[in-house]
């Protein structure tokens, strides 16, 4: 057996981690011979601990084969001690009547402290994927203050990924193929109703998927029905998307951690300059991961259609990251 790892979770009690929890301990996350340690984090709150207490029960009653032990904890401090892996979906809700400067400086409040333990308290190498919304900005805050304390920013990663698996589901179900038959489907920008989920380079069994459909449906139907998903699914099921999230969740992580095999995968990533997007905010861009490492696909042509998107997405960026600068200084 392999020596076990440590993955963290966040908003342990809340109903994504309810979902998310069990797939990391069945060994989704990092394969079927890695054992883990699960830490698991919840606010200092006596009902919500006790809420994963009950958690809790649940895993040690699935005899998972892969867990070698669980710890609960409030303090990132404690809870992030040697963390290999963490998945910080727990994050501030916008309460009635709130701004949304005053939800991202709350969710500041959350994520620059668990960024400054992360540098202080993980391994070196941790690889941090940022759930919990406003996710963009709050993996800018949280690298922003990891980076002071020696990570380097591209360790903090935002998710995308519910958005690229819900394009391929779309674009599949649209083209009468399986979603394995995708390729190259790219969501740019924010983790919004913003994004702009692109197949101007996706293939389909092969087939340019922009030979297969008409530029009307990608306009009036697939684009907005990608962005809106989530509102779709409160509306059906009285709740939030939470079992696609935790499992949007698990393919962003494994694929960075054991490799995409070549297959391009969305993910908020530092902005480098690339295709134009400047330095400054964490950003939805194609990625292809290698080695525990990823890297943006560089080279992509850019229409005229696709600029003027994928600026609405980074100016929408722009402005959640002036409303919260301070807390980056
Ligand atoms: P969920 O588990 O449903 O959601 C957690 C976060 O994930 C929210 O910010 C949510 O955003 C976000 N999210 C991102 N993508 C999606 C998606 N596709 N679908 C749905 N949500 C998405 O929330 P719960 O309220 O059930 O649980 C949150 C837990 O976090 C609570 O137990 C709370 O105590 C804890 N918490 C922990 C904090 C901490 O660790 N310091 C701070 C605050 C809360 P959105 O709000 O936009 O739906």
């Amino acid at each position: 057996m392999k020596k076990p790892v440590k993955v963290a979770i966040t908003g342990a009690a809340g109903q994504i981690a309810y979902s998310l929890i069990f797939r990391v301990a069945s060994g989704s996350l990092l394969g079927p011979d890695q054992p883990v340690i699960l830490q698991l984090l919840e606010v200092p709150v006596p009902e919500v601990l006790e809420k994963l207490k009950g958690t809790v029960m649940e895993v040690d009653d699935c005899a998972f084969p892969l867990v070698h032990s669980i710890e609960i904890h409030s303090d990132p401090m404690s809870g992030f001690e040697g963390t290999d892996y963490a998945l910080l979906v727990g994050a501030r809700p916008r309460g009635p009547g709130m701004e949304r400067k005053d939800l991202l400086t709350a969710n500041g409040g959350i994520f620059g402290p668990q960024g400054k333990a992360l540098a202080a308290k993980a391994s070196k190498d941790v690889r941090a994927l940022v759930v919990g919304n406003p996710a963009n900005t709050n993996a800018l805050i949280a690298a922003t203050a990891a980076a002071k304390g020696g990570l380097d920013p591209k360790q903090i990663h935002a998710m995308v990924r519910l958005d690229h698996n819900r394009a391929v589901s779309q674009l599949a179900t649209k083209t009468g193929v399986h979603g394995n038959d995708i390729e190259k489907v790219i969501i740019w920008g924010n983790h919004s109703s913003t994004q702009y989920p692109d197949i101007s380079h996706t293939t389909v069994g092969g087939k340019a998927a922009k030979s297969l459909v008409d530029q009307a449906w990608v306009e009036k139907d697939f684009i907005p029905t990608v962005q809106q998903r989530g509102a779709a699914i409160i509306k059906a099921r009285g709740l939030s998307s939470a079992a696609s999230a935790a499992s949007a969740a698990v393919d962003h992580v494994r694929d960075w951690a054991l490799g995409s095999n070549g297959k391009w995968v969305s993910m908020g990533v530092p902005s480098d300059g690339s295709y134009g997007i400047k330095p400054g905010i964490v950003y939805g861009y194609p990625c292809i991961c290698k080695n525990g490492q990823y890297e943006i696909v560089q080279g992509l042509s850019v229409d005229e259609f696709s600029r003027a998107r994928m600026t609405v997405t980074e100016n929408e960026l722009r402005e959640e990251r002036a409303a919260i600068e301070d807390l980056l200084a």
